[in-house]
């Protein structure tokens, strides 16, 4: 089993490793992520530019490497053969934040598992609930753990073709994870307010601030289950069709 762990934060973020390294019991790990934090990024394919791979010393045990493209970016490398491994898996993250609802279109943790899901490989994506604005060290051992369960039932029973699994890990000790649930997507509200500055010769420039998002704490919802202290596994697909959508559009006449 050659496993390719990838995240969006960085090759020297703290989740990457506690991830690479959970993975070890599970098969041939190589770790293949970007050099700097691509937070946020989408799902991108770098085309307009060449991109570069380095190896890189994380620990002792793990082979690493470092590119300085996207998180996509990085497992289409390594899927069309950039480190000679044929790979069989693709698991993405810790992200020190939840990827909930909406957030997966923005999110480089998910859409690197997305881009595994294009390659018709299964993947992962695994995202930790932290306490908002958390100061000092995230620790990442109960999403290891967490981690290291899902993937060997992933190896188990495989997933269904055009398949990813998006899942979420409360914070906290291992005992204090009340179990696993299935969920749905759920619903992000998202708080974003232009702050408007302007530079030393006048110039206005933008930030989109504002509050941080909250999330809707529906039943059967990633958020839900998340908030009651469970563990969320969302298997999320390419396909966006909006099925209910597809009767009404059809209603309207084009030709007039
Ligand atoms: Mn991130």
């Amino acid at each position: 089993m050659q496993i390719l762990v990838t995240n969006d934060d960085g090759i020297l973020a703290p989740g990457l490793t506690a991830l690479a390294q959970a993975m070890v019991k599970l098969g041939e790990v190589t770790v293949l992520a970007p050099e700097k934090n691509w937070s946020i990024s989408g799902h991108v394919k770098t085309l307009h530019k060449p991109l570069r791979l380095q190896k890189v010393s994380l620990t002792n045990d793990l082979l690493a490497y470092a590119s300085d493209g996207s998180p996509s970016d990085c497992v289409a490398l390594a899927l069309l053969g950039a480190l000679e491994t044929k790979f069989d898996l693709v698991i993405s993250g810790v992200n020190p934040n939840a990827n909930i609802g909406h957030d997966v279109t923005y999110s480089g943790t998910v859409t690197a598992a997305m881009e595994a899901c294009i390659a018709r490989l299964p993947a992962v994506a695994f995202s930790l609930n932290s306490p908002e604005n958390f100061q000092g060290e995230l620790n990442y051992e109960t999403a290891a753990l967490v981690a290291r369960r899902i993937v060997s039932k992933v190896i188990d029973h495989g997933l269904p073709e055009g398949v990813l699994l998006n899942v979420n890990i409360p914070y906290g000790s291992l005992d204090q994870v009340k179990g696993y649930k299935v969920t749905r997507q759920g619903l992000r509200i998202y708080r974003d307010a232009l702050d408007k500055r302007y530079d030393p010769r006048g110039k206005p420039y933008y930030w989109i601030g504002g509050k941080p998002p909250i999330g809707v704490a529906a039943e059967g919802t990633d958020y839900g289950v998340l908030s009651e202290g469970y563990v969320s596994i969302t298997p999320l697909q390419l396909d966006l069709t909006a099925f209910t959508a597809l009767k009404e559009i059809e209603k309207w006449d084009l030709t007039d």
